[in-house]
């Protein structure tokens, strides 16, 4: 008798997610998440576990730039609306993690 093994394999199931700017679905380790926390502040969530509706980035300044620029879509996708101290914020946060996410 032979048993189906299908898609069943022991291997971890990594999580994939879609970029907000660039829509490439990637490895959630690839991309960082914004998170909606529950206080209204929308913030940078490198461990990923934040409670909150969350969005997803890749790590490089194109995908930022539009998700950033993307105001609306980047709102939609968290469910909340950003003032534009908290836009200000995640665009100074978002800099620091693409420029520290570049190779040397
Ligand atoms: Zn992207």
């Amino acid at each position: 008798m032979m048993r189906k093994t299908t898609s069943q394999n022991s291997l971890k199931h990594i999580p994939q997610r879609t970029c907000l700017a660039c829509r490439e679905v990637k490895d959630k380790s690839q991309l960082v998440r914004l998170v909606h926390l529950a206080d209204g502040q929308t913030e940078i969530d490198i461990t990923g576990k934040k409670k909150g509706r969350g969005a997803y980035l890749c790590r490089v300044k194109p995908c930022w730039e539009t998700g950033l620029k993307k105001k609306t879509l980047l709102e939609h996708n968290l469910r909340t609306v950003l003032t534009p101290d908290n836009l200000e914020q995640l665009i100074n946060a978002g800099k620091k993690i693409y420029l520290e996410g570049r190779d040397g």
